[in-house]
């Protein structure tokens, strides 16, 4: 669809002036956090996407003016229109309609259809961008990532954010609607008996998003508040949940969450594939290496600290694609892989069997695996390293 404004417009708003490259125009990265000194974000011209090399940012003009602007899409939208004199109300009644058709179309198909595939990768990861560009992160959630070594930076680029509260769920598919994503075959939505779009009812929590070898948000851990936890069975339910929307009775097309590794890296985009690739920064003897641990937020925070690009199972006893993921690691060059599993792991023989599994598999893929220790004070790989780059003991 094409935009009444075009980007230059939109940046001529922010004071921005870019520089022309083909069909693209390239600015210094603006996004907070970005450490980019040259010009880093492009901006594809005709389609307004927006794109940082630097700090893999991605979004559209509109969603950069509204993040730069600390507005929803739908008010930024208001605003470039009115700055530009171009602004009628019929322009809003026009959004507005497309909506209403959207939902009586996702009304009409909501009689025929059952849970739903998921949405292709590309698809899948751009609606989760989408969406976490609707939330907000509470100071509350910022604060407690800080006190774990977390930066400012590293939470704002990876997209930390906090889980929507209250009647938040159920008005995200129309602000998400306006930019013209799917919400069909992404974990998270369903419809409800009347047919309209829903994100699920959460607890308060932080949203991790679970990243793949490109850089695609492929899935949202959700780690609940401490005192939001339910007792199951005299048990503490566990800390982390995939946002699913697979199992809710009186709901459709929702659909359940895919296995994936997560990567926590930087990103370099390779013009001969047209795609991102990790970035490999480390190496030894052995040649280039990566970490390997449990949980997308330990390895998030261990990479933060150590800049060792690690990548981790979404939990020690699901490992279905960790072969995929380390023969990817192995295409791009990566031939050691260093374990950095919870220290507690011999004293659980569950667990043990578990670190088994993952040194086989790396094993099996030709790789070369060094178990790491430290000390037993620190269980996990992140405690260790806030420890010892910045003395935080938790
Ligand atoms: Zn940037």
């Amino acid at each position: 669809m094409a935009t009444p404004y075009t980007p230059e417009q939109v940046l001529g708003l922010l004071s921005i002036s870019p520089k022309a490259k083909g069909n693209e125009l390239v600015i210094r990265c603006p996004i907070q956090g970005c450490t980019d000194t040259s010009t880093h974000m492009s901006i594809n011209k005709a389609t307004g996407q927006v794109y940082c090399l630097h700090c893999n940012w991605r979004g559209n003009i509109l969603t950069l003016f509204a993040t730069m602007q600390g507005m929803n899409s739908k008010e930024a939208y208001a605003v470039i229109l009115k700055a530009l004199g171009i602004w009628n109300e019929s322009d809003m009644e026009g959004s507005i309609s497309k909506i209403q058709k959207l939902k009586e179309e996702n009304r009409e198909r909501a009689i025929k259809l059952a849970p739903s595939p998921l949405l292709p990768m590309n698809d899948l990861s751009m609606t989760y961008w989408e969406l976490l560009g609707n939330l907000s992160l509470s100071n509350e959630h910022t604060l407690s990532l800080k006190e774990r070594g977390f930066e400012d930076y590293f939470i704002n680029v990876r997209e930390y954010k906090s889980a929507p509260v209250n009647d938040y769920h159920l008005l995200l598919p129309d602000k998400m609607a306006m930019n013209g994503v799917s919400l069909e075959g992404v974990p998270g939505f369903h419809k409800n008996e009347k047919g309209k779009w829903e994100f699920i009812k959460c607890r308060p929590g932080i949203f991790v998003p679970v990243r793949d070898n490109e850089g695609r948000i492929r899935g949202i851990q959700h780690r609940i508040d401490e005192d939001a936890r339910r007792i199951k069975d005299g048990k503490k339910e566990s800390k982390y949940k995939w946002v699913s929307s697979q199992s809710w009775e009186g709901y459709t097309n929702g659909c359940g969450p895919q296995g994936v590794v997560h990567w926590a890296c930087e990103y370099d985009f390779s013009p001969r594939l047209r795609k991102d690739h990790p970035r490999l920064n480390r190496s030894d003897e052995d040649g280039k290496y990566i970490g390997l641990t449990e949980g997308p937020m330990k390895a998030d925070l261990f990479f933060q600290l150590s800049g060792v690009p690690t990548i981790a199972v979404p939990g020690i006893n699901v490992q279905d694609h960790l072969v995929s993921a380390l023969k990817e690691a192995k295409a791009i060059g990566v031939t050691k892989v260093f374990g950095l599993l919870d220290m507690d792991y011999e004293s659980n023989e569950n667990v043990r069997n578990a670190c088994e599994r993952i040194v086989q598999s790396v094993t099996s893929t030709g790789l070369i695996y060094q178990r790491l220790t430290w000390d037993k004070e620190f269980n996990g790989i992140d405690d260790y390293y806030a420890f010892k780059t910045k003395g935080i003991r938790r």
